[in-house]
C-alpha cells in the first residue's frame, strides 16, 4: 500500500525531494498493513517451524542516500532465533555459549526515490566465528545501506512472510559471492559434486514471551536477559548455494551491491505511482489537435470561454490509451462508480486525502470497471480499463482525467508524476521506469 509514500505534494515543489523521504510514521503505517508477521525457517527436508515476530519502531532509524530512503528497525520474536554458520554452531555445541548461535535481524523498509515504490523485509547478519569474535556479538554496525568495513559472513533478506529472497556472502566487508536457495534442491546429488553448498544451521528456541530489545548502558543494543525456562533449541539445517559475484566491489550495502533484489524490482511494464498508465501522453483530441486534449479553452465549438478562437472548456486532460489500457489509481483513496452516457460515460472517482486537501480524480470514458462501488483502493491499483464510453466514441482512444480540490474544479497536471508543460502537453521528465 502507498499512504502517503505515494503522495506528492502539490504545490510545495521545492520541498518534494525532502518530503519524498521516507519517515517512521510512514513506514509503520506501510508494515502496518501487511500481514506481518510470522517468519518461517524450513529444513532441507520440509520440516518447517513459524515464529511470532514484530516490530519494535523505538529503535527506527532513518537513512537515506541519493536512490533510497531507508527506514529499519529492530524485529521481536516469541522465543529466539537465528542463523549460525558451521563453525559458530561447532564452537556453540563445544562451548554451551548461545552468543554463537546469534544472528542479527533487522526490519527494513526502502522507498526508491525515483519512483516512490516501498518494499519491506528482514535483513539478516549472520557473522562467521572471527568476525562475531571481534565485535563481541555486536552485529548492530551493519545497516541496510552500508555494511561494518570488516564484516565476514552473510547477509540473507527474507520477506515478511520469511521467504528467503536473496543473499550475500561477504569477507572483510567485501562481497565474494551470492546465496542462493536452490529449488528443490537434491542434497544427496549436490553434496556429492559440488562444493559451493552452503549450509547454515536455522535456529529456534521455544519461549512463551517476546524477547525484546534494550540499549544498555553501554550505548549498545541488547537482548532482554531472560530467567524464565524456554525449550531446548530446535535446529533446522538450512542448504542454500553460493553463486558467482561480478558486480564492482563495493561497501555492499544496500543501494549499490548488497541490497535486497526481489525478483522484477521495478517492473517496467507498470505506471510510475501517480501516473495512471505507463508514461503517459496528452492526447490530440479531436479536430482542434493537440492543444485538444490539456485543460482548459483548448477547443473550438461552444462559446463557454468568452473570447478567441479556442473558446470551448475542457474540464479535465485526456491521456493517450488504447482500448483496454489498464487504468491504475493515481492515490489511494475511496472509489465510486457513475455512468454518464452523454458525457463521461462509465467513470471513476478516487476521492483521496492529499497535503491535507480532499482531492477527488475522475478517470472517464472507461470500457471496463475493475472494482466495487465505494472500495477502497491504493495507488496502484487497477480501477478499470481505457475506452470510448459516454461522448468519446469518435476521438482518438484516451482516458479523461479531472480532478476537484475541495469541491472546485482545476488542472489535473500537477498530481501526475510525469509532468507535462502546460501549453504544449509535451512531456518535460524522464519515464520513472528506468532506474
Ligand atoms: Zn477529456
Amino acid at each position: 500500500m502507498c499512504f502517503n509514500g505515494c503522495e506528492k505534494y502539490p504545490g510545495d515543489e521545492g520541498l518534494l525531494s525532502e518530503k519524498s523521504e521516507l519517515t517512521i510514521e510512514e513506514a509503520k503505517a506501510f508494515v502496518d498493513n501487511q500481514n506481518l508477521l510470522l517468519f518461517s525457517l524450513k529444513s532441507g527436508d520440509s520440516q518447517e517451524h513459524k515464529i511470532n515476530i514484530r516490530t519494535n519502531w523505538d529503535f527506527a532509524k532513518c537513512i537515506n542516500n541519493e536512490k533510497v530512503s531507508v527506514v529499519e528497525t529492530l524485529i521481536e520474536s516469541m522465543g529466539r532465533f537465528g542463523f549460525a554458520t558451521p563453525e559458530c554452531f561447532e564452537e556453540w555445541k563445544a562451548s554451551g555459549d548461545k552468543a554463537y548461535l546469534y544472528s542479527m535481524s533487522k526490519l527494513v523498509v526502502i522507498k526508491l526515490k525515483k519512483t516512490n515504490q516501498m518494499y519491506s523485509f528482514i535483513m539478516t547478519v549472520a557473522g562467521d566465528k572471527q568476525y562475531v569474535e571481534g565485535k563481541h556479538f555486536d552485529l548492530y554496525g551493519n545497516t541496510y545501506l552500508k555494511r561494518d568495513k570488516n564484516l565476514s559472513g552473510y547477509v540473507l533478506f527474507h520477506n515478511l512472510d520469511g521467504k528467503f529472497v536473496n543473499g550475500w556472502v561477504y569477507c572483510d566487508g567485501q562481497i565474494t559471492n551470492t546465496v542462493i536457495e536452490p529449488e528443490n534442491l537434491d542434497m544427496q546429488v549436490r553434496l556429492k559434486s559440488a562444493l559451493n553448498v552452503l549450509s547454515l544451521n536455522q535456529w529456534y528456541e521455544e519461549c512463551e514471551f517476546w524477547i525484546t530489545y534494550y540499549i544498555g548502558s553501554d550505548g549498545n543494543i541488547h537482548i532482554t536477559e531472560y530467567t524464565e525456562s524456554c525449550r531446548d533449541i530446535l535446529v533446522f539445517l538450512g542448504y542454500y548455494e553460493t553463486g558467482d559475484f561480478e558486480g564492482e566491489p563495493t561497501d555492499g550495502g544496500g543501494g549499490t551491491s548488497g541490497g535486497y533484489t526481489p525478483n522484477n524490482p521495478i517492473d517496467p511494464n507498470l505506471p510510475c505511482s501517480n501516473d495512471p498508465i505507463k508514461n503517459p501522453t496528452i492526447a490530440s483530441s479531436g479536430p482542434s489537435g493537440q492543444h485538444g486534449g490539456l485543460f482548459g479553452c483548448v477547443r473550438q465549438g461552444d462559446n463557454d470561454c468568452s473570447e478567441g478562437v479556442y473558446n470551448k472548456f475542457h474540464g479535465g486532460i485526456d491521456i493517450s490509451a488504447d482500448y483496454g489500457t489498464d487504468i491504475y489509481s493515481m492515490y489511494s483513496g475511496t472509489a465510486k462508480i457513475h455512468y454518464e452516457p452523454g458525457g463521461l460515460g462509465n467513470y471513476i472517482i478516487v476521492s483521496s486525502s492529499i497535503n491535507g486537501q480532499s482531492v477527488w480524480i475522475y478517470y472517464g470514458h472507461l470500457s471496463a470497471i475493475n472494482i466495487s462501488n465505494n472500495q477502497l483502493v491504493n495507488c496502484g491499483t487497477i480501477i478499470g480499463r481505457s475506452g470510448n464510453s459516454g461522448n468519446a466514441g469518435s476521438t482518438t482512444p484516451h482516458v479523461h482525467i479531472q480532478t476537484f480540490v475541495n469541491g472546485t474544479r482545476v488542472s489535473p497536471l500537477q498530481y501526475f508524476y510525469t509532468q507535462f508543460d502546460p501549453n504544449t502537453g509535451s512531456v518535460l521528465n524522464d519515464p520513472c521506469n528506468s532506474l
